[in-house]
C-alpha cells in the first residue's frame, strides 16, 4: 500500500521500499534506555523510558541524531520484540514510555499499543510534522503528547527542513493532540500523567520563530498550557556550514526570547540552563536496549 501517513505524502510502498522517512514498515530502533535530560515532568527522578525510532519524516539539516534520523541507523525488530523492549524499560522503573520520532510508524504503533496495556503513561515525542487525521488513530492509546512546533514561517521551514507547509500541519496536529488529552496533569511529585506539552528549540539568528510560535500558542490554547523553550541547539550535520545556524544560541538571544514569552502570560514555562548545549544531553546511539533482544527468544 502506498504510504501517506505524514504530510510528505510520498506514497512509498513500504512493504518493500523505504519512504522519504528512510524506513520500511518494519520497526527500526536505535536505542531504548532510561533518559534523564527531558523536562523534569517527563524525566522525573527515575528517568523517561525512551525508545528512539530510526528514520524521520522531517529530516532537519541540524538534526542532533543525524545517523538515526537521516541514515536510519538502528535494529529492525518485530511488534513482539518492541513490546519486550517496553517491558524491559518498565522493569527499570521509568516514569513513562517515551516514543521518540514515532510519526512515520503511527499506524504500526497504534496496533502495538492496542495490544500492550502499559502500566505507565505513553508519551508521543514528535517533530509536530504530522497529519491530524493520522493522530486520530492514537486516541486513547497515547497519554502525553510532547510535540515540537519548530517554525511559524514557511521560509525557515523550507530552508532547514524542506517542509514549506510545516506550520500548517504542526498547528492542526497540536490542536488535535489537545483535543485528545487536554492540559498537562501531573501527580503529587510533579510527574506528567496525561496531557499536552509543547516544545520549541530556539535557533540562532531565528528568534522571531520562537516568539511567533508561542504567540500563536497563547492565542489558541489556554494559559496553563505547558511550554518548553529549549536553548540546547548545537550545530550538527549540514548546519555546520549554514550561517546563522552554524553557531550556538547567544545568551542575549535566549534572554530576549525568554522575556517576550514570559510576557505572553503562560503559567507553566520551562526554560533551559546554559549548560544544556553540552553534548552529554545527546544520548549515545549504540543499540542499547535493542541489541540483546535475541535473549528473549
Ligand atoms: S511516513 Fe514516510 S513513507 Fe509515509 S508518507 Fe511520510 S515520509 Fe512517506
Amino acid at each position: 500500500m502506498n504510504c501517506r501517513i505524514c504530510p510528505r505524502n510520498c506514497g512509498a510502498e513500504r512493504e518493500k521500499n523505504t519512504g522519504v522517512c528512510s524506513v520500511t514498515e518494519k520497526f527500526r530502533v536505535a536505542r531504548a534506555a532510561p533518559h534523564f535530560w527531558e523536562e523534569p515532568f517527563i524525566s522525573g527522578t527515575k528517568g523517561s523510558g525512551t525508545v528512539f525510532f530510526s528514520g524521520c519524516n522531517l529530516g532537519c539539516v541540524f538534526c542532533q541524531n543525524f545517523d538515526v534520523s537521516h541514515r536510519a541507523f538502528g535494529k529492525e525488530i518485530s511488534d513482539v520484540q518492541l513490546m519486550k523492549v517496553f517491558d524491559a524499560l518498565i522493569e527499570k522503573g521509568v516514569h513513562n514510555l517515551n516514543l521518540v520520532t514515532p510519526t512515520h510508524y503511527a499506524p504500526m504503533l497504534a496496533k502495538v499499543l492496542k495490544e500492550y496495556d502499559s502500566p505507565v503513561p505513553v508519551v508521543w515525542n514528535s517533530s509536530g510534522y504530522e497529519k491530524a487525521e493520522t493522530l486520530k488513530m492514537l486516541e486513547g492509546l497515547v497519554d502525553i503528547y510532547l510535540p515540537d512546533i519548530k517554525y511559524f514561517d514557511s521560509a525557515p521551514a523550507l530552508k532547514y527542513s524542506n517542509a514549506e507547509n510545516y506550520f500548517e500541519f504542526a498547528s492542526s496536529a497540536v490542536l488535535e493532540m489537545y483535543r485528545q488529552v487536554g492540559n498537562l496533569e501531573t501527580d503529587e511529585n510533579g510527574i506528567a500523567k496525561k496531557g499536552l506539552a509543547i516544545r520549541h528549540m530556539v535557533l540562532p539568528g531565528n528568534i522571531s520563530q520562537a516568539v511567533k510560535v508561542f504567540t500563536w500558542v497563547s492565542e489558541n490554547l489556554p494559559p496553563e498550557t505547558y511550554i518548553s523553550v529549549m536553548r540546547q541547539y548545537t550545530p550538527y550535520g549540514k548546519a555546520v556550514d549554514m550561517p546563522p545556524i552554524n553557531r550556538r544560541l547567544s545568551a542575549r538571544e535566549y534572554s530576549i526570547v525568554k522575556e517576550k514569552i514570559l510576557a505572553l502570560g503562560f503559567e507553566n514555562c520551562f526554560f533551559q540552563s546554559k549548560d544544556s548545549a553540552e553534548e552529554n544531553f545527546i544520548p549515545n546511539f549504540n543499540l542499547e536496549g535493542v541489541d540483546l533482544l535475541q535473549n528473549f527468544w
